[in-house]
This record gives C-alpha cells, sequence and structure tokens, in this order.
C-alpha cells in the first residue's frame, strides 16, 4: 500500500487536478461519473496523434502497422487486466454499448416468449433498459432481486428467483447510487447452478478493484474506460470464448467481415465480428495505458485507500443534522450518496460548485431504486485514489456549511 506521501505524489500525475475552480482549490469528487486522467494516458494519446494516426489492420504501411500493433496491444493489455484471452475483449464504445450488445446479439437468440430475465432493483438505466426493449421484442418479462432498506441485495430466496425460465441474470457490481459491493462470485456461481447465464456490470469496479473473469466465473463483464483514467468513447465487453463463438454480429459493416457478395456476407470470429467499422484506436490505446498506470498503483491498494475514504466521508457525514445517507454504512465502495432535510440535490451540488467542490446530484440513472428508497434524488460524493482525507475533510465541512443554510 502506497504511503501518504507516495498517494500525494501519485495526485501529481493527475494536470487537471491542479486548478482554482470559483476562487478555490479544485475538489474532484465526482469520479463515478468519469475519473481523471493521468499524464501517462494524456502522453499516450498525444504519441498517438503525432506519431502513429493511422486506420487499423487494413493497412500495408509502416504507420498502419504502428496503429494496430497498439491497438492490438491495448486488447492484451486490457484481457490481463481482467485474467481473460485477447480473443475475448471486444472494444465497445463503454459499459451502455456492452450491454445493449449482449441484449440484442446473445439475448434476441436466447430469450423467448415467456422467458425470465433477472436483475436487481439497483441497476444503472444501462443495466435496465437494453433488457427491457429486449423484453418487448421478445414477449419476456424482467424479475428483480430486491433491496433492503439499507442498500444490500435481499438474497434471501435468490434460488427461487434464478428458477423457472430465467435465461439471463444480469447484475452490478458496486452500486452507482448506493456504494454497495454485491458478492459478484457468489451471484454467478448460484446463477451457474441454476443454468442461468451471467453478466456483471463492472462500470463501478473495473478500476477500483481487482478483478478476474474466472475467479467470478460470469459469462459476460461490461466496463468503461473513462472511469478508470482512460478516455471516453471507449469500454470493454468481455465475453466467454465459447458463448462469444456462437453469437450473431451485432454491427454490420466494414472490419467485421470475412467476405461479402452482394446478398450474403461471411463474417471474422470474435472479437473483430463485434467490432464494424473504424474502432475507436486512440481511446483503446489510451484504454491500454490507464490500465498499464493502474497496476502499477495495485488495485487492492486503490481499493483499501478509496474505502478508507468512503468510511471517513460516513463518519463525518452522518454527524450532520437532518442528513441521511442512502447504502450500507462502512462495508462500501469509494462513494457516498447522500440527502439532506429541506434541500434538493441539485441546490447542494450547486452551491457545492461555489466552493469549488464537484459533487454530483441527481437520480444517477437508477430512477427506480431512487422511487423505492423514497427519495427524488441524492447528492454524491465519489473517490479515487487521488483524492485524500483533506478533501474529504473539506467536503464535510463544505456540506456542513450548506445544512445551515437550509435549516
Ligand atoms: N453501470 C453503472 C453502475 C454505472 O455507474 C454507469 C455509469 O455511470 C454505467 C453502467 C454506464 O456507463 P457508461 O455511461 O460509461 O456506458
Amino acid at each position: 500500500m502506497p504511503s501518504t506521501n507516495s498517494w500525494l505524489s501519485i495526485r501529481q500525475d493527475f494536470p487537471i487536478l491542479d486548478q482554482q475552480v470559483n476562487g478555490h482549490p479544485l475538489i474532484y469528487l465526482d469520479n463515478a461519473a468519469t475519473a481523471q486522467k493521468p499524464r501517462a494516458v494524456l502522453d499516450c494519446l498525444d504519441h498517438y496523434y503525432e506519431r502513429d494516426n493511422s486506420n487499423v489492420h487494413r493497412g500495408l504501411h509502416e504507420l498502419s502497422n504502428r496503429a494496430t500493433t497498439a491497438y492490438e496491444g491495448a486488447r492484451e493489455r486490457l484481457a490481463a487486466y481482467i485474467g481473460a484471452e485477447a480473443g475475448e475483449i471486444i472494444f465497445t464504445r463503454g459499459t451502455t454499448e456492452s450491454i445493449n450488445l449482449v441484449a440484442r446479439t446473445w439475448g434476441d437468440a436466447h430469450v423467448g416468449e415467456g422467458d425470465i430475465i433477472l436483475l436487481t432493483e439497483m441497476e444503472h438505466h444501462s443495466n435496465l433498459v437494453p433488457w427491457q426493449l429486449l423484453a418487448k421484442r421478445k414477449g419476456a418479462s424482467l424479475r428483480f432481486v430486491p433491496v433492503t432498506p439499507d442498500g444490500l441485495l435481499d438474497l434471501s430466496n435468490i434460488d427461487e428467483l434464478l428458477a423457472g425460465p430465467v435465461k439471463i441474470f444480469s447484475f452490478v457490481h458496486i452500486s452507482n447510487s448506493l456504494g454497495t459491493i454485491n458478492p459478484a462470485a457468489e451471484l454467478c456461481a448460484r446463477a451457474r447452478l441454476a443454468g442461468v447465464t451471467t453478466l456483471v456490470d463492472a462500470a463501478q469496479s473495473s478500476g477500483h478493484l481487482p478483478l478476474d473473469v474466472r475467479e467470478l466465473g460470469c459469462d459476460f463483464l461490461a466496463f468503461s474506460g473513462h472511469k478508470m483514467c482512460g478516455p471516453t468513447g471507449i469500454g470493454i465487453l468481455w465475453g466467454r470464448k465459447d458463448i462469444l463463438a456462437a453469437m450473431e454480429p451485432f454491427h454490420g459493416g466494414g472490419e467485421m467481415i470475412a467476405s461479402v457478395g452482394f446478398t450474403e456476407s461471411e463474417f471474422k470470429p470474435a472479437p473483430y465480428r463485434f467490432e464494424a467499422g473504424t474502432p475507436a484506436i486512440a481511446q483503446a490505446i489510451g484504454l491500454g495505458a490507464a490500465a498499464e498506470y493502474i497496476d502499477g498503483i495495485g488495485r487492492a491498494a486503490i481499493f483499501d485507500h478509496d474505502q478508507a475514504l468512503a468510511r471517513q466521508a460516513v463518519d463525518l457525514l452522518e454527524e450532520i443534522p437532518g442528513l441521511r445517507i442512502l447504502g450500507p454504512r462502512h462495508d462500501r465502495g469509494g462513494l457516498v450518496a447522500f440527502v439532506l432535510k429541506d434541500a434538493h440535490a441539485h441546490d447542494i451540488v450547486s452551491m457545492a460548485d461555489q466552493y469549488g467542490l464537484a459533487l454530483r446530484g441527481g437520480h444517477h440513472c437508477t430512477q427506480p431504486l431512487l422511487r423505492k428508497l423514497g427519495v427524488p434524488a441524492s447528492a454524491r460524493a465519489s473517490f479515487y485514489f487521488y483524492n485524500t482525507p483533506e478533501e474529504v475533510e473539506q467536503m464535510a465541512a463544505i456540506v456542513r456549511k450548506i445544512q445551515t443554510f437550509f435549516a
């Protein structure tokens, strides 16, 4: 685990953090929405555009070869990052597109009338709406693992929920609204026993804790580059090799074909059959650099660091009168969402911005969950390894000031 000093020197890798916002030093606590990018990733993007920019795969010249090598190298780097094989790594635009890909291809082939898609009540809209669309297309229905009032999954009858014509269980690893860390390996094991395919939404976990798809035992895993120090517009769908091999293409176009006739085409094997058109080359290479950078620090150390900040935040925030913290008390990922009596989350976040503090307010793309919890919106502070205990203290002090305004 890096020492306090090394965490501070790691922070120097992020030029964006060194600025004033509204006359105050920026305190960036909106990492669950998107994380900042270290110099290593920015330099990698610059280098690519300054030296190697070219289209991949079909070129026979030096720059195209370099771009292809770097792009495929990034695929290998991402495979190593989650204990997978390169052929199982599909580059997508992010978690949302990864889940849509599965719902459209695997889903259309395997889910039929009367079948059930199992989700949880704490899903991000991107792990809900694609399944709603699939259910509507196919005459299937959705079933949900309930969330308890303290923000945990109620797993008391998980085996019953997995029983019957359930085709897929798609669930979030770390909730972006509650911070809950779901027991992903256990859930996948239970689903496997029931013969149910699994998809893990790792948007909030991929940059925050060690992930190994074989240890998780899932069938699909999805995450976004921009939440783990990588560029926007790039993400990963990992799928088990045998499952990907049997899946129909998602989009049609160049790059994904083996041969094309006027009326019919043959497709390349996975992962290329799922990457139609010119891919997000620089972004994929940048994501490879982000994975390298994160592993240089160590995800176990990052997890401990973020959890410590979240614990500190819970302890400080819960002393503020009229403040309710959503989700489990201490055993949580590095984020804390809260509501303040008589104050709308948007007002809290706008006022915090006047102090240079970046929070996020709203439903965090989990409208049904917040409705169930009886709150229209929440304010959320989310941490990453470049945040400090001093920033958490300042955040709590600012929220306290805001609270007195509404008291
Ligand atoms: N799933 C979870 C848990 C998230 O937090 C997010 C983004 O906030 C997503 C999915 C969607 O990610 P993206 O917008 O990068 O596709």
